[in-house]
């Protein structure tokens, strides 16, 4: 008789298996399925803890984390280039939304604003050398 051995593979995926840090048997579905189709050594639930900490941990280190900060600024750039290409008035669409959303904050705080504001300009004099800022 010839084994089918996707029938074995088969059955072991529902049969599940044990995450180490659980200790416990669980169900196939309890685990996320790496890209070639085998489960994760650990159960979805401390798949999800374990890459939480690991993202803190890399964090800490200042080198990881400029590298870190790098590839989302990559990431962003290309999904955000992604979007666009697929709706063009995305980006018009998301500017016009923020823009109304700082007006009603504005407004919702403007005495809070003008303050910001004063002191901006205060500090831009500042800047622009000795006081006698051009007017
Ligand atoms: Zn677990």
């Amino acid at each position: 008789m010839q084994r089918d051995r996707s029938n074995t593979l088969t059955v072991v995926r529902q049969a599940g298996k044990s995450c180490p840090d659980c200790g416990e048997q669980r169900p196939a579905d309890a685990f996320y399925r790496r890209p070639d189709g085998r489960l994760s050594t650990y159960c979805k639930v401390h798949q999800r803890q374990r890459s939480k900490a690991s993202y803190r941990r890399r964090r800490q280190d200042p080198a990881e984390l400029v590298r870190m900060r790098e590839q989302e600024r990559v990431r962003k750039r290309t999904t955000r280039a992604r979007l666009s290409k697929l709706d063009p008035e995305r980006e018009a669409r998301l500017r016009k939304s923020r823009l109304a959303a700082v007006r009603r904050l504005i407004a919702a705080h403007s005495d809070e604003y003008r303050a910001l504001l004063e002191q901006e300009r205060c500090a831009d004099r500042g800047r622009s050398g000795g006081g006698q800022g051009v007017a």
